[in-house]
């Protein structure tokens, strides 16, 4: 198969998706010493900045803002990874399974603004990109073939970053990545043994330790867990139990916002504008009403660069400890530990 599609490594039975179709070469992986970033002229060339008439991407979705104008967009990838044209259907090579690119993956206009940031928008703006993820992930796992969602962003150039303009993506896929298998697995085991789900047994202890808390309101707390992989990883979980995050509710789109924006703002001025993931990790479709998932948002700052340690073993390093993170997230520059 030459165009986009998705192989299974027969060994470990984890998924790899080829996507030729964003016209990289082999030998465009030839390390160059002198890349110049062409920031100064991002704006003017910049895709979500041109006005109506010259605005040339496909509109899923749009919120209206209070002046007539537009506060978030959704369009489709221009380099989509995979396409809702394609069908799902297995096939065998010799021994190897694959199937065709098929998928969903768009791209969530954040702001009008090329330069904001959401650590520096308002909670409405930030509730308006919540509210916009929350639209099109009710709208996505709708169709039939989707069997997993994920939301996420990318910020700066460490963390994958292409384009300065404040936006993030969706991808919905047509299989359960293995290491989500794994976490469904544990979770299922954990529940068996004690009846509870696990991450609601975690923030109930997290609440009452309070070591690693680092931001909290009515309806969402946010933690580094007690095994972070990276230094100031940071998880923001609903307190209620919802497996699922196309439950959110109004009031708790507002809620998720406002510690959303109040972790990265303080991950901004702590840590300088560091570059960072995050994904909202929810469940796989057909799993959505189980008592043992819980969703939540996993950020990952991208402080530390994995070496052939992490490649080799799967088994992170982390030269940080979480309690020590968390007291200077939380403005303690010095503490006995
Ligand atoms: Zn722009
Ligand atoms: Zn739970």
């Amino acid at each position: 198969m030459s165009g986009t599609h998705i192989r299974m490594n027969r060994a470990t039975r984890e998924w790899v998706i080829y996507a030729p179709s964003r016209r990289i070469r082999p030998q465009d992986f030839q390390s160059k010493q002198t890349e110049v970033a062409p920031e100064a002229n991002q704006m003017a060339s910049c895709p979500f900045c041109k006005p109506a008439g010259e605005f040339k991407e496909t509109i899923l979705l749009e919120i209206p803002n209070s002046d007539g104008g537009w506060q978030t967009r959704v369009v489709a990838n221009k380099f989509p990874a995979l396409s809702p044209e394609l069908k799902p259907k297995r096939s065998l090579t010799g021994i190897y399974l694959e199937l065709p690119g098929y998928g969903h993956h768009e791209v969530v206009i954040e702001n009008p603004d090329h330069l904001q940031n959401p650590a520096k928008m308002s909670i409405e703006e930030v509730s308006a990109i919540i509210e916009t993820y929350r639209q099109r992930y009710l709208e996505l796992i709708t169709v039939r073939d989707n069997l997993f969602i994920i939301i996420f962003r990318n910020h700066g150039k460490r963390a994958g970053a292409s384009l300065q303009h404040p936006h993030s993506q969706i991808i919905a896929t047509p299989i359960v990545p293995r290491h989500y298998r794994w976490r469904e697995d544990e979770a299922q085991r954990y529940f068996d043994e004690w009846g509870r789900c696990a991450y609601c047994d975690t923030m109930e202890f997290e609440i009452e330790d309070r070591q690693r808390v680092v931001g909290e309101n009515e309806q969402f707390l946010a933690f580094i867990p007690y095994a972070a992989e990276v230094p100031f990883e940071i998880w923001i979980m609903p307190k209620e139990h919802r497996a699922d995050f196309g439950t959110i509710t109004p009031t708790e789109v507002v809620a998720f916002a406002r510690l959303l924006r109040e972790v990265l703002a303080t991950l901004y001025t702590r840590l300088q504008n560091p570059d960072y993931n995050y994904a909202i990790m929810s469940a796989a479709r057909y799993k959505i009403g189980e008592p043992q998932l819980h969703w939540y948002c996993q950020i990952h700052p991208r402080l530390t660069t994995p070496a052939g340690f992490e490649m080799g073993s799967g088994i992170n390093i982390n030269p940080s400890l979480p309690e020590a993170d968390a007291a200077f997230f939380n403005g303690l520059d010095e503490v006995d530990l």
